[in-house]
């Protein structure tokens, strides 16, 4: 089999100076469209840098969601950065909650509190309308949060604002194993059945109640219906868990680096890995995010440190919109304005790696994650890679089955990425 024969000659021992690049677009990848002549978006998109970096790398399938665990991108991006999330996964608010800054002490349990746009249909059901309120700006969802203080008033909860509709609920003494629902697997669906787990727990019954309260009629919603916007009418509670203890990239792998992502979340992985979590002004995590800002950040990182993550989460965005033209815009730009300044600024470092992947697959039709094997394309040695395959074999999950190479988890794909296993027989 070509993978089997390519593996043999891969050169496993790690380079001195060697610099290694990850960038991710999150939930990039998806299944064949009917609407794209069977197709997929990542197919289908323009992308000239990856396409041409695909002729002077290895493609492959790894799988960075383990069966057992649901396919969020805190499991799927902490498999990427080389961790087993079965051994270190304790959920994704603790993660987030690294980022923000807040400290969480043994006891703590910290949930994400989303702002949402709940809706009443015709039938009086009320429905999850959009898990980010219109990806509310983080100015007003600040000034919404600033009010919400009222709701945790007198109550042992701590509430912390983060980035647009993404916020931090802490419970001391608090319960983790609650069966909470990510509010984006629920788009259109009703409300009601996710809710329920509150009413187990009276502290968090009080708070989402009277959240609600506070939001119905805040100036800030006031003043984004009348935009035509989605109001912030609602919190949602979920990816709860207490503080993980996971060793640094240095102490696995004598890596040192820095993070680069609008996401709390990947920040927080960033720093519980002991990488430099930067903060990118104008980075949202969006269509709209500061590329070229993120690239800049990106390559400064690598004159003093050996390794960088750089996360991309417009086209997982999309993907959960369910808008599969914004979908191949945001893949297109993740070439265009990350790939490929980055492959060229990263030619003046020396040897470098580079691994561009998807964390998990998000279909457009399911509008959610899933965890099947994801497509990667790993360039090993940037700079000297020959051409090792005709023009036309783009990056794609398509091609990159086809390659044959599949490794069973992220730690395998890191592993291979950062020269850390042993040359198999
Ligand atoms: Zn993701």
């Amino acid at each position: 089999m070509i993978g089997d024969s390519w593996i043999q000659t891969l050169p496993f021992e790690r380079k001195m100076n060697c610099k290694y690049i990850i960038l991710v677009g999150d939930g990039m990848g998806d299944y064949p469209l009917e609407e794209l002549g069977g197709k997929t978006p990542l197919e289908v998109a323009r992308t000239p840098y990856m396409d041409e970096l695909a002729l002077r790398g290895r493609m492959g399938m790894a799988r960075t969601v383990p069966e057992s665990m649901e396919p969020g991108s805190d499991v799927a991006n902490m498999s990427l950065l080389g961790y087993d999330p079965a051994v270190y996964h304790t959920g994704r608010a603790p993660l987030e909650a690294a980022s923000m800054g807040v400290q969480l002490d043994p006891r703590d349990v910290a949930f994400r509190c989303n702002l949402v746009t709940l809706e009443k249909d015709e039938a009086g059901i009320v429905r999850m309308l959009d898990y980010s309120a219109g990806h509310i700006t983080t100015g007003e969802a600040r000034e919404l949060v600033d009010s919400l203080q009222q709701a945790v008033a007198g109550s042992p909860l701590k509430l912390y604002p983060g980035v647009s509709y993404r916020h931090l609920l802490v419970w001391p003494g608090g319960r983790e194993d609650l069966t909470t629902t990510p509010p984006h697997d629920i788009s259109g669906e009703p409300a009601a059945p996710h809710q329920e787990v509150y009413r187990s727990e009276s502290v968090l019954l009080d708070f989402t109640e009277r959240a609600e309260g506070i939001l119905a009629d805040h100036p800030v919603n006031r003043r984004r219906v009348s935009e035509g916007k989605r109001p912030a009418n609602a919190v949602w509670l979920w990816g709860q868990g207490r503080a993980p203890s996971i060793p640094t990239l240095k102490e696995k792998a004598g890596l040192t680096g820095a993070m680069i992502s609008a996401v709390d979340l990947l920040k927080g992985l960033g720093v519980y890995a002991g990488l430099d979590p930067i903060a990118v002004p104008g980075a949202t995590g969006y269509l709209d995010t500061n590329y070229a800002g993120k690239v800049s950040a990106a390559l400064k990182a690598l004159e003093t440190g050996d390794y960088v993550y750089v996360h991309i989460e417009a086209p997982d965005e999309a993907s959960h919109e369910g808008s599969l033209s914004k979908k191949i815009e945001a893949i297109e730009a993740f070439d265009a304005r990350v790939v490929g300044p980055i492959a060229g600024g990263a030619k003046a470092l020396g040897r470098v790696n580079l691994l561009i992947v998807t964390d998990h697959l998000t279909p457009i039709h399911k509008r959610t994650h899933v965890g099947d094997p994801v497509p990667f394309l790993l360039v090993e040695d940037l700079n000297d890679a020959p051409s090792r395959r005709a023009a036309g074999e783009a990056f794609c999950e398509r091609v990159a089955r086809q390659a044959g190479w599949e490794l069973p988890s992220g730690v395998e794909l890191f592993e291979h990425f950062v020269g850390l296993t042993s040359r198999k027989a």
